[in-house]
């Protein structure tokens, strides 16, 4: 066992606080990372906070992890030390299952494992990124390009792939018009995804308030939700729409803005239910579907696309004493887009 430098929730309501973890020794096929930077996701603050469920404390999260390799187990062949390496929102799966054996571990029937509050092979609940070091099974760890900032780079592993694998999955591309609803963390990645694939890109965000961000990172088009004229304006225009609010919206009132066959996707994760009506979905044969993060290939797919085109996120790197101070802010949606950690500063 290697006890690690990291910041846990020792409950539900307290902060966050500086501790110790262990984490396992180096298997045959694990890899040893010493982590460079973490993104802080929303669901990490749903997770300590138990909002999804009880979970044991004190518990690390985590799951936008980059960093170094610095050891490898006897049978390791996909990564060498000194590799530069990210870890996402799950660190193994099933391996037998349909969806599994058909490339995608992140639909497994079993439940992947996730990164963190989870219960992994041994029987130990997973520990997730804001520590300064994570033992992963080789094929759960991803390439991190050189050309990708290595801090912008984080926040791919979640906010990244959520976005990517919607997107590649429903052809966004030229000749396409794809809506992305909210400007956030998930938001402000789909926008520079889907402009980098080619797509014409609007932005609909209950304000105007982030509409110059909104155009630098490569929208074409800004609107208010707030703004009725919105939605009558827009009625039947959209190939697909990328849905990043994790609130409850109306859902009928998008799916009024699809054009034929057009798609919505919603990749935020209310805890409501989200109403729609059959009739809004027989004009134009429109859909409603859901869509989460995305397989290793595909993981590594992203990363590569990221570096090709020369996009990351846009971040506020902060010390992990801020972690807390941080929380508050994405409650308050006051972050231009992503809270990075920079864990030199729990070694
Ligand atoms: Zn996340
Ligand atoms: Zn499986």
């Amino acid at each position: 066992m290697l006890t690690v430098n990291a910041y846990a929730a020792p409950s539900a309501t307290e902060p966050l606080v500086p501790t110790t973890i262990e984490r396992r020794d180096v298997g045959p096929h694990d890899v040893l990372i010493e982590i460079a930077y973490a993104g802080i996701c929303h669901s990490d603050i749903h997770t300590v906070r138990g909002e999804w469920g009880e979970i044991s404390y004190p518990q690390v999260v985590g799951h936008e992890i980059v960093g170094v390799v610095t050891e490898v187990g006897s049978e390791v062949s996909l990564h060498a030390v000194g590799d530069r390496v990210g870890v996402g929102c799950m660190v193994n799966s099933c391996r037998e299952c349909e969806n599994c054996l058909a490339g995608a571990e992140n639909y497994c029937l079993n439940g992947n494992t996730g990164t963190y509050a989870a219960v992994d092979k041994d029987g130990s609940i997973t520990q997730g990124g804001y520590s300064t070091h994570v033992v992963v099974v080789e094929d759960f760890v991803l390439k991190v390009p050189e050309s990708i900032p290595y801090e912008a780079a984080a926040p791919l592993l979640c906010a990244g792939i959520t976005t990517y694998s919607p997107l590649a999955h429903w052809n966004a591309g030229p000749g396409k018009k794809v809506a992305v609803v909210g400007m956030g963390g998930l938001g402000h990645m789909a926008v520079k995804i889907a402009h980098a694939m080619g797509a014409e890109v609007t932005v609909l965000s209950q304000s105007l308030s982030k509409k110059e961000d909104g155009l630098r990172l490569g929208a074409d088009h800004y609107y208010a939700t707030s703004d009725d004229e919105t939605f009558e304006k827009l009625a039947n225009t959209f190939d697909l729409i990328i849905n990043s609010v994790s609130a409850k919206i109306d859902i009928d009132s998008y799916l009024k803005l699809l054009r034929l066959h057009g798609t919505l996707v919603s990749v935020g994760a209310p805890p409501e239910a989200l109403e729609v009506h059959a009739f809004t979905l027989f004009d134009n044969r429109r859909s409603f579907a859901g869509s989460s993060i995305g397989s290793i290939a595909e993981t590594q797919e992203m990363l590569d696309f990221c570096a090709e085109h020369g996009i990351a996120a846009e971040i506020e790197l902060i010390d992990a004493s801020q972690i807390n101070e941080a929380y508050k802010r994405v409650l308050n949606s006051d972050v231009r887009y992503r809270f990075v950690i920079d864990v030199e500063s729990i070694k």
